[in-house]
C-alpha cells in the first residue's frame, strides 16, 4: 500500500498503448449512524475481475477471499467516512513495442476514492440510440471489462451528448438493444420486466444481477432476458438503466420519445427504492451482498 502520487506507470505500459487492461467499478456505501463503510458485492466484482483477465491471459495475483480482504482493509487504511468508488485494475505492464497477450508480464493495483456522483439526473435521462454500435464478441468480448473496449462506450457518450441527450444505448451489430455506455438497460411493460440476454454484447453487470434477483424475490416480478428491438423501447411503459455507478436510472425519453409520461414508473420506483435499502445495509436479506470496512478492524473511520 502507498500513496496514489507514488504509484506510477511508464509511459509505453503495454496496457496504456494497447488497450490490454481490465478493471472493475465497485461502490463503498458510507452509513453514519452506524458509522460503517459498506463495500457492495465484492465477491461478484472480483469473480468477474477474474473472468476478464483469463479471457486477456492474465492471473490475479490473490484469491478471490484475500482480494476482498485486501479492499475492505485498503478502505480502512484510508479511513473513509464517506461513499467510495473503488477501481482494481490488471493491466499488461511490459514497457515494450509489440501487440500480443502471451508472454507479457501483468500488474495490478486497486485503487479507492471518494465518491462523486456519476449522473446526476433527478427528472430522468434523456438517452439516444447511438449510431456507434457496441463491440461484438467475435471481435473484442463486451463480457469481459476490457479497458480498451471503453472506446467503444466513449464514442458512443460523447456523441449522445453531442446531440443533446444525457446518455447513449448501443444496439448490437445485428441491430438489437445491447445496453448504455457504463449501463445495462431494463424494459417493464404490462407488468413484466425485460432486459437483453448475456449474449447481446452486454458487459453482464452485478446491478443487472441484484436487480434481476430483487425482482423476483421481493416483487414477484416476471422477468425475462432476450433479445430486444429497438422500437420495443418507444413503447416500454418504463425503462432504467442499472450500473454500479449509477445505481437504478429511470429513462425519460428515447430518441425524443417520451415513455410513459417521462417520470419514474411505479416498478422502476420500487426496486429503485429497495436496491438503494440494500447498498445501505438496511435489507437483512441481503446483508450478504456487503462487506463491512470498519467491524472487527483494528482501524476506524
Ligand atoms: N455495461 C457497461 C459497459 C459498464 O461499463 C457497466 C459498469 N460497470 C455496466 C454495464 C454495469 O455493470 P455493473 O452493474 O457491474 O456496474
Amino acid at each position: 500500500m502507498r500513496p496514489y502520487e507514488d504509484a506510477k506507470v511508464g509511459l509505453l505500459t503495454h496496457g496504456l498503448q494497447y488497450g490490454t487492461g481490465c478493471f472493475e467499478g465497485i461502490r463503498g456505501y458510507w452509513v453514519p449512524e452506524n458509522g460503517e463503510l459498506y463495500l457492495m458485492q465484492l465477491r461478484e466484482h472480483y469473480e468477474r475481475l477474474a473472468i476478464s483477465a483469463k479471457i486477456l491471459m492474465m492471473q490475479l495475483p490473490l484469491s478471490i477471499d484475500e482480494l476482498i480482504e485486501v479492499t475492505a482493509e485498503l478502505a480502512a487504511r484510508n479511513r473513509f467516512d464517506s461513499d467510495i468508488y473503488v477501481r482494481p485494475c490488471i493491466f499488461k505492464s511490459a514497457e515494450d513495442v509489440g501487440v500480443r497477450l502471451h508472454n507479457v508480464p501483468d500488474a495490478f493495483a486497486i485503487i479507492p476514492i471518494p465518491f462523486t456522483r456519476y449522473l446526476d439526473v433527478n427528472e430522468g435521462l434523456k438517452a439516444g440510440v447511438s449510431s456507434w454500435r457496441r463491440a461484438d464478441d467475435s471481435a473484442a468480448p463486451p463480457r469481459a471489462k476490457i479497458t480498451g473496449l471503453y472506446v467503444n462506450s466513449a464514442l458512443a457518450k460523447s456523441e449522445a451528448v453531442a446531440n443533446g441527450y444525457d446518455e447513449a444505448i448501443l444496439l448490437s451489430h445485428d441491430g438489437h438493444v445491447s445496453e448504455g455506455s457504463a449501463e445495462n438497460i431494463f424494459l417493464v411493460r404490462r407488468g413484466v420486466l425485460y432486459t437483453p440476454d448475456p449474449s447481446q454484447n452486454v458487459l453482464e453487470g452485478c446491478t443487472r444481477r441484484s436487480i434481476l434477483e430483487i425482482a423476483r424475490d421481493e416483487f414477484d416480478l416476471p422477468v425475462v432476458e432476450r433479445s430486444i428491438d429497438r422500437s420495443e423501447l418507444y413503447g416500454a411503459d418504463e425503462l432504467f438503466f442499472t450500473g454500479t455507478a449509477a445505481g437504478v436510472l429511470h429513462i425519460r425519453s428515447v430518441d425524443h420519445r417520451l415513455i410513459g409520461d417521462g417520470t419514474m414508473g411505479p416498478i422502476t420506483k420500487r426496486l429503485s427504492g429497495f436496491y438503494e435499502r440494500v447498498v445501505r445495509g438496511k435489507e437483512r436479506a441481503y446483508e450478504r451482498w456487503l462487506t463491512p470496512t470498519y467491524s472487527g478492524r483494528t482501524v476506524k473511520a
